[in-house]
Protein backbone atom coordinates (compact mmCIF):
# COMPACT_ATOMS: atom_id res chain seq x y z
CA UNK A 1 0.00 0.00 0.00
CA UNK A 2 1.25 2.93 -0.77
CA UNK A 3 1.69 6.00 1.74
CA UNK A 4 -0.81 8.96 1.94
CA UNK A 5 0.69 12.32 2.45
CA UNK A 6 -0.92 15.51 3.79
CA UNK A 7 0.20 18.56 2.01
CA UNK A 8 -2.13 21.73 3.13
CA UNK A 9 -5.43 19.90 4.06
CA UNK A 10 -4.96 17.49 0.72
CA UNK A 11 -4.13 13.96 0.72
CA UNK A 12 -1.96 12.44 -2.23
CA UNK A 13 -0.39 9.36 -2.91
CA UNK A 14 3.96 9.22 -2.02
CA UNK A 15 4.38 9.49 -6.06
CA UNK A 16 2.10 13.03 -6.06
CA UNK A 17 2.95 14.42 -3.21
CA UNK A 18 5.43 17.47 -4.06
CA UNK A 19 5.96 21.11 -3.00
CA UNK A 20 7.09 23.88 -4.75
CA UNK A 21 11.16 24.25 -5.77
CA UNK A 22 10.24 28.08 -4.88
CA UNK A 23 9.38 26.85 -0.99
CA UNK A 24 11.94 28.24 1.34
CA UNK A 25 12.28 25.14 3.14
CA UNK A 26 13.99 23.63 0.06
CA UNK A 27 15.54 27.00 -0.89
CA UNK A 28 16.81 27.77 3.02
CA UNK A 29 16.18 25.03 5.37
CA UNK A 30 13.52 27.93 6.70
CA UNK A 31 10.85 25.54 8.56
CA UNK A 32 10.80 23.54 11.08
CA UNK A 33 9.85 19.34 11.61
CA UNK A 34 8.74 16.77 14.07
CA UNK A 35 9.28 13.03 14.24
CA UNK A 36 6.91 11.28 16.27
CA UNK A 37 6.14 7.10 16.23
CA UNK A 38 2.60 5.49 16.68
CA UNK A 39 2.07 2.38 18.82
CA UNK A 40 -0.67 0.26 18.78
CA UNK A 41 -2.90 2.31 17.03
CA UNK A 42 -2.11 5.28 19.03
CA UNK A 43 0.08 8.43 18.22
CA UNK A 44 3.07 8.66 21.28
CA UNK A 45 3.38 11.94 23.21
CA UNK A 46 1.23 13.74 19.82
CA UNK A 47 0.54 17.13 22.30
CA UNK A 48 4.22 17.62 23.07
CA UNK A 49 5.27 17.01 20.08
CA UNK A 50 2.53 19.28 18.64
CA UNK A 51 3.53 21.83 21.53
CA UNK A 52 7.04 21.51 20.45
CA UNK A 53 6.28 21.83 16.93
CA UNK A 54 4.26 25.61 17.83
CA UNK A 55 7.17 26.64 20.30
CA UNK A 56 9.50 25.74 17.21
CA UNK A 57 7.21 28.04 14.77
CA UNK A 58 7.12 31.12 17.52
CA UNK A 59 11.14 31.07 17.70
CA UNK A 60 10.97 31.45 14.43
CA UNK A 61 8.55 33.99 13.90
CA UNK A 62 6.95 31.44 11.61
CA UNK A 63 2.76 31.54 11.28
CA UNK A 64 1.43 28.52 11.51
CA UNK A 65 -1.97 28.50 9.23
CA UNK A 66 -3.99 26.52 11.78
CA UNK A 67 -5.27 26.39 15.33
CA UNK A 68 -3.43 23.67 17.37
CA UNK A 69 -6.58 21.52 18.02
CA UNK A 70 -6.66 21.14 13.94
CA UNK A 71 -3.10 20.32 13.85
CA UNK A 72 -3.51 17.54 16.32
CA UNK A 73 -6.72 16.34 13.74
CA UNK A 74 -4.67 16.78 10.76
CA UNK A 75 -2.13 14.31 12.18
CA UNK A 76 -4.95 12.24 13.60
CA UNK A 77 -6.77 11.97 10.64
CA UNK A 78 -3.11 11.14 8.48
CA UNK A 79 -2.55 8.01 10.66
CA UNK A 80 -6.18 7.01 9.95
CA UNK A 81 -5.94 7.47 6.38
CA UNK A 82 -2.64 5.24 6.27
CA UNK A 83 -4.44 2.88 8.78
CA UNK A 84 -0.75 2.06 10.35
CA UNK A 85 -1.18 1.20 13.96
CA UNK A 86 2.71 0.99 14.39
CA UNK A 87 5.32 3.73 12.38
CA UNK A 88 6.30 6.88 12.55
CA UNK A 89 5.48 10.27 11.81
CA UNK A 90 7.41 13.40 10.07
CA UNK A 91 5.64 16.92 10.41
CA UNK A 92 7.17 19.74 8.38
CA UNK A 93 6.23 23.04 8.55
CA UNK A 94 7.83 25.32 5.61
CA UNK A 95 8.21 29.16 5.39
CA UNK A 96 6.06 28.31 1.66
CA UNK A 97 6.38 29.54 -1.25
CA UNK A 98 8.17 32.91 -2.14
CA UNK A 99 10.98 34.25 -4.56
CA UNK A 100 14.61 33.32 -4.51
CA UNK A 101 15.60 36.21 -1.48
CA UNK A 102 15.91 34.97 1.60
CA UNK A 103 13.69 37.76 3.02
CA UNK A 104 10.75 35.22 4.21
CA UNK A 105 8.28 38.17 3.78
CA UNK A 106 7.74 36.96 0.30
CA UNK A 107 6.21 33.64 1.72
CA UNK A 108 2.49 34.49 2.10
CA UNK A 109 1.58 30.93 3.37
CA UNK A 110 3.70 28.69 5.51
CA UNK A 111 3.40 24.83 4.07
CA UNK A 112 2.50 22.00 5.86
CA UNK A 113 3.23 18.22 4.93
CA UNK A 114 2.49 15.19 7.44
CA UNK A 115 4.31 11.94 6.28
CA UNK A 116 3.37 8.92 7.67
CA UNK A 117 5.79 5.72 7.19
CA UNK A 118 7.49 2.68 8.73
CA UNK A 119 11.20 3.70 10.39
CA UNK A 120 13.60 1.94 11.75
CA UNK A 121 16.77 3.28 12.57
CA UNK A 122 19.06 1.00 13.72
CA UNK A 123 19.41 -3.13 13.14
CA UNK A 124 17.33 -4.92 15.90
CA UNK A 125 20.46 -6.63 17.45
CA UNK A 126 22.15 -3.64 18.13
CA UNK A 127 19.60 -2.83 20.87
CA UNK A 128 21.01 -5.89 22.47
CA UNK A 129 24.67 -5.15 22.03
CA UNK A 130 24.71 -1.65 21.88
CA UNK A 131 26.57 0.83 19.53
CA UNK A 132 30.04 2.23 19.23
CA UNK A 133 30.18 5.59 18.78
CA UNK A 134 32.66 8.69 18.64
CA UNK A 135 32.70 12.42 19.14
CA UNK A 136 33.03 14.14 15.66
CA UNK A 137 34.86 17.49 15.00
CA UNK A 138 31.77 19.02 13.78
CA UNK A 139 30.70 20.99 16.77
CA UNK A 140 27.05 21.80 18.11
CA UNK A 141 25.80 25.63 16.75
CA UNK A 142 26.06 27.96 19.87
CA UNK A 143 22.75 28.78 21.73
CA UNK A 144 23.14 32.27 19.86
CA UNK A 145 24.19 30.97 16.59
CA UNK A 146 21.16 28.61 15.70
CA UNK A 147 19.63 27.40 18.86
CA UNK A 148 18.96 23.60 18.55
CA UNK A 149 16.24 23.92 20.76
CA UNK A 150 14.28 24.78 17.33
CA UNK A 151 13.56 21.66 15.42
CA UNK A 152 14.70 23.42 11.88
CA UNK A 153 14.70 22.02 8.68
CA UNK A 154 18.51 22.87 9.20
CA UNK A 155 20.12 19.75 9.69
CA UNK A 156 23.33 20.18 7.82
CA UNK A 157 25.37 20.42 11.06
CA UNK A 158 24.11 17.07 12.12
CA UNK A 159 24.17 15.77 8.78
CA UNK A 160 27.82 16.39 8.75
CA UNK A 161 28.22 14.80 12.00
CA UNK A 162 26.91 11.62 11.03
CA UNK A 163 29.28 11.86 7.91
CA UNK A 164 32.07 12.00 10.21
CA UNK A 165 30.48 8.78 12.36
CA UNK A 166 30.30 7.17 9.05
CA UNK A 167 34.01 7.82 8.19
CA UNK A 168 34.95 6.53 11.06
CA UNK A 169 33.41 3.46 10.86
CA UNK A 170 30.82 4.07 14.05
CA UNK A 171 27.72 3.61 14.58
CA UNK A 172 26.84 7.00 16.42
CA UNK A 173 28.23 10.06 16.91
CA UNK A 174 28.34 12.70 20.19
CA UNK A 175 28.85 16.51 19.41
CA UNK A 176 30.26 18.25 21.57
CA UNK A 177 29.52 22.79 22.11
CA UNK A 178 32.28 25.57 21.29
CA UNK A 179 33.34 25.18 25.05
CA UNK A 180 34.03 21.23 24.91
CA UNK A 181 31.01 20.10 26.76
CA UNK A 182 28.95 17.09 26.12
CA UNK A 183 25.52 18.31 24.42
CA UNK A 184 23.66 15.34 22.37
CA UNK A 185 24.15 12.82 19.83
CA UNK A 186 23.84 13.81 16.09
CA UNK A 187 19.93 13.09 16.07
CA UNK A 188 19.52 11.55 19.70
CA UNK A 189 19.77 12.60 23.60
CA UNK A 190 22.31 11.38 26.15
CA UNK A 191 21.86 10.08 29.58
CA UNK A 192 25.24 8.85 31.48
CA UNK A 193 24.90 6.56 34.88
CA UNK A 194 27.66 6.90 37.00
CA UNK A 195 27.36 4.96 40.54
CA UNK A 196 23.57 5.03 40.63
CA UNK A 197 22.88 8.59 39.72
CA UNK A 198 21.78 9.59 35.54
CA UNK A 199 23.08 12.65 34.50
CA UNK A 200 21.69 14.44 31.35
CA UNK A 201 23.03 17.50 29.42
CA UNK A 202 21.10 20.76 30.07
CA UNK A 203 19.41 22.42 27.93
CA UNK A 204 22.23 26.05 28.17
CA UNK A 205 24.55 23.65 26.78
CA UNK A 206 22.41 23.57 23.28
CA UNK A 207 20.21 20.38 22.67
CA UNK A 208 17.34 19.41 21.51
CA UNK A 209 14.73 19.13 24.48
CA UNK A 210 13.85 15.60 23.56
CA UNK A 211 10.19 14.37 23.81
CA UNK A 212 12.14 11.17 24.65
CA UNK A 213 14.75 12.85 26.75
CA UNK A 214 11.50 14.13 29.04
CA UNK A 215 9.78 10.70 29.33
CA UNK A 216 12.98 9.27 30.68
CA UNK A 217 13.31 11.87 33.47
CA UNK A 218 9.69 11.15 34.41
CA UNK A 219 10.29 7.76 34.41
CA UNK A 220 13.62 8.14 36.29
CA UNK A 221 11.72 9.97 38.73
CA UNK A 222 9.31 7.33 38.96
CA UNK A 223 11.48 4.16 39.27
CA UNK A 224 12.96 6.33 42.07
CA UNK A 225 16.50 7.19 40.53
CA UNK A 226 18.31 10.42 41.15
CA UNK A 227 18.61 12.24 37.96
CA UNK A 228 20.62 15.67 37.36
CA UNK A 229 21.06 17.83 34.66
CA UNK A 230 24.72 18.60 34.15
CA UNK A 231 26.94 19.75 31.67
CA UNK A 232 29.39 16.52 30.91
CA UNK A 233 32.78 16.14 29.60
CA UNK A 234 34.33 13.73 27.05
CA UNK A 235 35.94 12.01 30.52
CA UNK A 236 32.52 11.87 31.76
CA UNK A 237 31.40 9.82 29.04
CA UNK A 238 35.02 7.44 29.52
CA UNK A 239 34.60 6.59 33.06
CA UNK A 240 30.68 5.77 32.82
CA UNK A 241 29.19 3.01 33.85
CA UNK A 242 26.19 3.34 31.43
CA UNK A 243 25.76 5.65 28.75
CA UNK A 244 22.38 5.35 25.99
CA UNK A 245 20.49 7.65 23.77
CA UNK A 246 17.19 8.84 23.52
CA UNK A 247 15.05 9.67 20.65
CA UNK A 248 11.63 9.54 19.34
CA UNK A 249 12.61 7.28 15.90
CA UNK A 250 16.00 5.71 18.04
CA UNK A 251 13.86 4.63 20.67
CA UNK A 252 16.57 3.84 23.54
CA UNK A 253 19.56 2.90 22.46
CA UNK A 254 22.42 1.71 24.33
CA UNK A 255 26.18 2.49 23.75
CA UNK A 256 28.78 0.44 25.07
CA UNK A 257 32.32 2.47 23.69
CA UNK A 258 32.96 5.66 23.08
CA UNK A 259 36.53 6.81 21.27
CA UNK A 260 37.29 3.48 21.87
CA UNK A 261 36.52 3.31 25.54
CA UNK A 262 34.76 0.34 26.61
CA UNK A 263 32.05 1.64 28.74
CA UNK A 264 31.05 -0.88 32.24
CA UNK A 265 31.94 -3.96 30.94
CA UNK A 266 31.35 -3.31 27.35
CA UNK A 267 26.94 -4.25 27.57
CA UNK A 268 24.52 -2.55 28.57
CA UNK A 269 23.85 -2.14 32.21
CA UNK A 270 21.04 -3.07 34.22
CA UNK A 271 19.42 0.67 34.03
CA UNK A 272 19.97 0.89 30.80
CA UNK A 273 17.82 -2.21 30.50
CA UNK A 274 14.91 -0.83 33.09
CA UNK A 275 14.90 2.19 31.02
CA UNK A 276 14.55 0.15 27.53
CA UNK A 277 11.64 -2.21 28.88
CA UNK A 278 9.81 0.39 30.66
CA UNK A 279 9.58 2.70 28.01
CA UNK A 280 8.38 -0.46 25.86
CA UNK A 281 5.61 -0.13 28.00
CA UNK A 282 4.57 3.32 28.53
CA UNK A 283 4.57 3.82 24.58
CA UNK A 284 2.33 0.66 24.34
CA UNK A 285 -0.26 2.01 26.56
CA UNK A 286 -0.32 5.85 26.19
CA UNK A 287 -0.77 8.05 23.62
CA UNK A 288 -3.76 9.35 21.57
CA UNK A 289 -5.58 7.10 20.35
CA UNK A 290 -6.12 7.24 16.53
CA UNK A 291 -8.77 4.29 15.03
CA UNK A 292 -11.38 4.11 18.30
N1 LIG B 1 18.36 15.75 19.40
C1 LIG B 1 18.23 15.93 18.07
C2 LIG B 1 19.24 16.78 17.37
C3 LIG B 1 17.17 15.34 17.38
O1 LIG B 1 17.03 15.52 16.07
C4 LIG B 1 16.24 14.54 18.08
C5 LIG B 1 15.08 13.92 17.36
N2 LIG B 1 15.46 12.85 16.54
C6 LIG B 1 16.44 14.34 19.46
C7 LIG B 1 17.50 14.98 20.08
C8 LIG B 1 15.49 13.51 20.25
O2 LIG B 1 14.27 14.18 20.38
P1 LIG B 1 12.90 13.39 20.57
O3 LIG B 1 13.09 12.54 21.77
O4 LIG B 1 11.88 14.45 20.78
O5 LIG B 1 12.67 12.59 19.35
Amino acid sequence: MSNIIYIDGQFYSKEDAKISVYDHGLLYGDGIFEGLRIYNGRIFKLEEHIDRLYDSAKSIMLNIPMTWQEMIDAHVETVRRNGLRDGYIRTLVTRGVGNLGIDPRSCSKATLVIIVDKIALYPAELYEKGINVVTVATRRPAVDALTPRVKSLNYLNNVMAKIEVNLAGAQGGIMLNHDGYVTEGTADNIFVIKNGKIVTTPKYVGILEGITRNTIMDMAAEYGHPLLEEALTRHDLFVADEIFFTGSGAEIIPVVKVDGREIGNGKPGPITWQFINGYRQVVNSTGYSVFE
